[in-house]
Order: C-alpha cells, then sequence, then structure tokens
C-alpha cells in the first residue's frame, strides 16, 4: 500500500521521443494531459542561459538551441560510450556527447553560461520529473509512487540506469516493466474481460526512434511472452531522417546552397516536417512552409504521401521482417495470431498498416487500444495492482506472471529440490538452506532444473554453476543457502553461498516466465508429471528414506572421526558407507528397516561419547 501523503501511484511511459503518463481513478486509467493540453509530452530537455525547459517547451525552442537541447537520451542510458551504437547515434545529434570516467557517456551542454556535463540518467530524471509534476497538478497531492516502462531488449544496466533515474526525479520505482507487458494490460483490459480462452497476440509497437515486436501467449490469468524481434534504430526519426535529407536535397537543387552546415535551419527543417508528417496518415499531400530557412531564402515544398512512401518502404518493409523473424522465433504460424495490437506514433502511417495487414492476409489489425497511450494505460494499471488502489475485479482480468512450471536445484544426487514452485508469481525471491558438501571437496556443481519430476535428470536442466575455493571437510559439514531470485522481467539468478567461509557464486538464466520452455514442452511435462505421479512418489519416498540413512551414517561418521577410542564402531561405518554404496535404489522400507538396525546398535555407544 502506498504511505499517507504519497498520492496516487502512477505509470510513466518513459519514450525515446515522448513520454506518457497515466493514473488508475475511479475503475480505470487516465491519461494525464500536460499544462499544454496534450496527452503525450516531448523527452526533451532545453538548457539555456536563463533556464532549464522540460518537456513540449523544450522541443518548442529546439530551432533556437540546438546544440543545448538534449533528446533521445533512452538511446544512451545504460551504455557506455564506446557502444557502437552510442558512436553512431552520437554523429546525428546536434549536442555533444562525450566519454565521462569509466566509459560513461556524458552530455555536454552550455547552461546559464557555463559548460555543464550530464549522465543520461540525469537528463532522464528530468523527464521523468516533469511527468511526476504534470500527474501533480492534474491530482492536487503529490506524487511519490511510480511504474516506469522499458522496451523489452532492455538489459540488465539500461534497466538499472532507468530506475536510477526515477529515483534522482524523486520518486519510488515500484517496478520496471516491459512496455509490450504493459501495452498487453491495456489490451486486456479492454478485450479480454468476458471468456477466459487463450489467445496468441503480436504486440508492434513501432515509435520514434525504436520498434518493437513481441508475441504474447495470454489467457485470462497468465501472459507469457513467447518470443520478442525488433531493432533499436527504427522508427518515426528513421522516416523522418530520409525525408529531411530528400528535402535538403531539393532545397539544393533549386538554390545551389547546402544547409547542412547551419543546425537550426537544419532542425528547424525537421520539425516543420515531422509536423507535417502526421497530415501523411489522412491527406495525400501534405505542405512543408518556412519563412527565411537558410540566408534568407524561403523554403515551400509539396510532399506526397507516395514519396514519403518510396523514402521509406525499405524501412516499413524491415519492421514486416522483423514480425516473421518474431513468429519464427515463437514457432508460431501467422494464421495463429489471434490479434495484432497497434501501438507507437508511427503505427498510424497508412502504408505500415497496408504491409502487416497484407502480410497477415487481410487480418483486421487491432487499433481498440490509443497508440500513444496504451504503454502508459498499462503501467498505471501496473502500479494502482502493486499499491492496491484498484478494484478487485481487475486482478481477474489482468495477467499475473507466473512459472510455469517449477523451479530447482540439484546438488551430487539426481534429486530435484524444488525453490521456486510451479505457478507463483514473479517477481519472486525464495532461499533454500538444505544444501551439504560430499567428502572434502572444494568445488560443488550446482545444477538448475526446470520441471516436476522428482528425479532431476527427469526435468530440463537450464544450467549449472560450480561453487569453488570452499575448505575441504567431511560431509555434512558444510551448509549451503540456494537463493533463487526471478526479476519482475523474467530473469532468473541463482546463486549459493557456503555459509562457512562466505564464498558465493551465482548464474544468471533470461527470461524464465518467456522462453525457457515452449508451451508444449510445458504441457509435455506437466502431463508426464501426472502420469508418474504414482511412480514418482515412491521414488521419493525410497529416496528420502535412504537419505535420512545417510544422515544418519555419516553424521556419526562425523562424531566418531574426532574421538581416539571409537572402538569397532569405525569399521560397523565402513561397512554401512559400503552397504549405501551398494545400495542406491531400492524400496523404502529397506533403507527404514537398515536406519533401525543400525539405530539400535549405534545409539547406546554415541550416548558413551
Ligand atoms: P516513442 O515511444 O519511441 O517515444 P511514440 O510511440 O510516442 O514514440 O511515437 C512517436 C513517433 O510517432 C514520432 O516519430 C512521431 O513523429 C510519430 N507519429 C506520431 N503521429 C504520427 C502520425 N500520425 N503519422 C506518422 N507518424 C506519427
Ligand atoms: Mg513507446
Amino acid at each position: 500500500m502506498a504511505g499517507e501523503n504519497e498520492g496516487p501511484a502512477i505509470g510513466i511511459d518513459l519514450g525515446t521521443t515522448y513520454s506518457c503518463v497515466a493514473v488508475w481513478q475511479k475503475d480505470r486509467a487516465v491519461i494525464i494531459p500536460n499544462e499544454q493540453g496534450n496527452r503525450i509530452t516531448s523527452s526533451y530537455v532545453s538548457f539555456t542561459e536563463t533556464e532549464r525547459l522540460v518537456g513540449d517547451a523544450a522541443m518548442d525552442i529546439v530551432a533556437l538551441n540546438p546544440a543545448n537541447t538534449v533528446f533521445d537520451t533512452k538511446r544512451l542510458i545504460g551504455r557506455r560510450f564506446s557502444d557502437p551504437l552510442v558512436q553512431s547515434d552520437k554523429k546525428l545529434w546536434p549536442f555533444k556527447v562525450i566519454c565521462g570516467a569509466n566509459d560513461k557517456p556524458m552530455i555536454s551542454v552550455n547552461y546559464k553560461g557555463e559548460e555543464k556535463l550530464f549522465a543520461a540518467e540525469q537528463i532522464s530524471s528530468m523527464v521523468l520529473a516533469k511527468m511526476k509534476e504534470i500527474a501533480e497538478a492534474f491530482l492536487g497531492c503529490n506524487v511519490k509512487n511510480a511504474v516506469i516502462t522499458v522496451p523489452a531488449y532492455f538489459n540488465d544496466s539500461q534497466r538499472r540506469a532507468t530506475k536510477d533515474a526515477g529515483t534522482l526525479s524523486g520518486l519510488n520505482v515500484l517496478r520496471i516493466i516491459a512496455e509490450p507487458t504493459a501495452a498487453a494490460i491495456a489490451y486486456g483490459l479492454d478485450k479480454m474481460s468476458s471468456g477466459s480462452e487463450e489467445k496468441n497476440v503480436l504486440i508492434f509497437d513501432l515509435g520514434g526512434g525504436t520498434f518493437d515486436v513481441s508475441l504474447l501467449t495470454m489467457v485470462k490469468s497468465t501472459s507469457k511472452v513467447k518470443s520478442t524481434a525488433g531493432d533499436t534504430h527504427l522508427g518515426g526519426e528513421d522516416f523522418d531522417n530520409r525525408v529531411v535529407n530528400y528535402l535538403v536535397q531539393a532545397f539544393e537543387t533549386r538554390h545551389k546552397k547546402d544547409i547542412r552546415d547551419n543546425p537550426r535551419a537544419l532542425r528547424r527543417l525537421w520539425t516543420a516536417w515531422e509536423r507535417a508528417k502526421r497530415n501523411l496518415s489522412f491527406m495525400a499531400q501534405t505542405n512543408i512552409g518556412m519563412d527565411c530557412l537558410y540566408q534568407g531564402i524561403d523554403f515551400e515544398y509539396k510532399l506526397t504521401r507516395e514519396k514519403f512512401e518510396e523514402l521509406n518502404l525499405e524501412l516499413f518493409e524491415k519492421c514486416i521482417g522483423h514480425v516473421e523473424k518474431c513468429l519464427k522465433d515463437g514457432k508460431m504460424d501467422k494464421k495463429s495470431v489471434h490479434d495484432v495490437v497497434l501501438v507507437g506514433g508511427s503505427t498510424r502511417i497508412p502504408k505500415v498498416q497496408q504491409l502487416l495487414q497484407d502480410f497477415f492476409n487481410g487480418k483486421q489489425l487491432c487499433k481498440s487500444i490509443h497508440p500513444d497511450e496504451a504503454v502508459a494505460y498499462g503501467a498505471a494499471v501496473q502500479a494502482a495492482i502493486l499499491t492496491g488502489q484498484d478494484n478487485h475485479e481487475i486482478r481477474d482480468l489482468i495477467w499475473w506472471d507466473v512459472t510455469p512450471l517449477s523451479l530447482g536445484i540439484s546438488v551430487n544426487e539426481n534429486e530435484m529440490r524444488v525453490v521456486v514452485p510451479k505457478n507463483t508469481t514473479i517477481p519472486t525471491k525464495k532461499e533454500d538452506a538444505a544444501f551439504t558438501n560430499p567428502d572434502h571437496k572444494t568445488g560443488i556443481t550446482f545444477m538448475v532444473y526446470e520441471g516436476e519430476r522428482p528425479r532431476a535428470s527427469d526435468n530440463i536442466q537450464l544450467g549449472e554453476f560450480v561453487l569453488s575455493g570452499i575448505p575441504s571437510a567431511l560431509r555434512g559439514v558444510l551448509k549451503f543457502n540456494v537463493c533463487f531470485e526471478i526479476d519482475a522481467n523474467g530473469i532468473l539468478t541463482v546463486s549459493a553461498e557456503d555459509k562457512t567461509s562466505g564464498k558465493t557464486n551465482s548464474i544468471t538464466i533470461s527470461n524464465v516466465k518467456g522462453m525457457l520452455s515452449s508451451k508444449d514442452e510445458i504441457e509435455r511435462m506437466l502431463e508426464e508429471a501426472e502420469r508418474f505421479e504414482l511412480e514418482d512418489s515412491e521414488h521419493k519416498k525410497s529416496f528420502n528414506a535412504r537419505k535420512a540413512l545417510e544422515k544418519y551414517v555419516y553424521g556419526t561418521r562425523n562424531i566418531v572421526v574426532t574421538k581416539v577410542q571409537a572402538g569397532n564402531l569405525e569399521d560397523e561405518i565402513k561397512k554401512a558407507i559400503k552397504w549405501l554404496e551398494e545400495h542406491r535404489d531400492g524400496e523404502s522400507e529397506v533403507f527404514e528397516n537398515k536406519t533401525k538396525e543400525l539405530k539400535s546398535f549405534w545409539d547406546p555407544i554415541l550416548k558413551n561419547f
């Protein structure tokens, strides 16, 4: 629950070009307009001689102040300066990016007459603070908690930097969620309110800077990302760059002058085109008219939708290629997709819609959710749920991410020890401290499995890691703690710690909720678990009986080795260990009887130690 005076929790879609904020109110998510009445706000920050402007006000003066107006920080966040993407993007930006300490890219601007350096998360924090302010003005109270979205492909470092940006802006980041997941929530509230049959949904998100396509399988209570594809450099800005280049050439042909040496003129042309582009979504032709574009020369140009499409057809087709790849990765035939959901401002481009519809053999595309607002909408729903502000019905409507199969670990023996049971809601963190060492091993292999069967080898192995450098000790003396942590994005980290030496090691396995097992595989495993239930429960019983015997024998051995006068018990123990080695399998009674037999003989002797 949100604390007192923290106000309602908000959802923020922190976009490359535009951001959007929403809040849950009276059983629905409400998109909050900014002070100019716009429902989306430019992700721009402009530094001037006298002030700092954020949002639409910054975008409005970009042409006047190109070198000190920063945008596209989402492309920089969590990346290194030497990243090839940063190197190529840097060339296109009118603002300066330099290499800071530890290869961190730093944005250099002139602010109030001084050179200032900002990290990407600082700029993003200014945009987030603006979104917080917009929400506070609308709600008339403080806002503290927020869910922020990031692209599905963002790695740990990018997610962490986005979270840092949230903290810097004064927000408490409840959770970072993937944009397609948020869009799926919005879609789901709209579409799935009745019925509970399974649906395959393709989220096609073409925004300003990036293209993200995700294939999800949705049922009433669960959603699974089956596959994702896309391009970190494919979106409205790329279409705009092609058109602006074309317009620059047109100017050059007409006036024999190259405007490229004047960033301000270039930026004005860019902005004029970006606005005109929107007309082409419903008109066949648009007019770009500018006074004194360059050296006092006016520029007017009529651009047809056809020309726009011709200049960008290759990029539009690239999008379809990614859709194809996403389906292939998700092993899904296009006929099996129930709905294709359009998200992102650039999905308004008629040619994009047409190519997509053709690819799906004429299928109607789902336009019922707002392409600019769906992500913030879903984030607001998630925020309301996390703070308990929602009504209970929406919990039934939205899809919690759950672990489809149990996750567990095997050490030494072929035993599957379940740490995270099947259908656990993620994110989750679970620990198990019941592991001990074999005799004198200084390295122990931990194997991670997914599945329901008690024998580890009957399950799917996800990975393994070795905890090395642990002290040599007798079996059962050292204790290990194993921790499974699945974050909201389905990243599983398994770590093990030797409690005595404090040594730790871990392994990270990506996307547990999405891609570890295909749906067929999950079904097969669940079916097998059912079929072998009886056999498995007998196996488990005898395994546990053997384990109890083993514990008793080795426990006694560990006591006896410290005693000088152990008498013939030492020989008895050796015999028992040999017996254990010879009896790996067997009925539970065999082990239970053996334990009884040894106890009756050993316990009286042990009492005297
Ligand atoms: P992001 O999430 O990447 O910040 P958005 O989803 O808000 O981006 O989309 C912004 C992009 O959509 C911009 O490039 C903008 O020019 C483009 N856009 C918005 N409306 C239209 C339209 N009607 N036709 C074509 N492009 C549009
Ligand atoms: Mg977006």
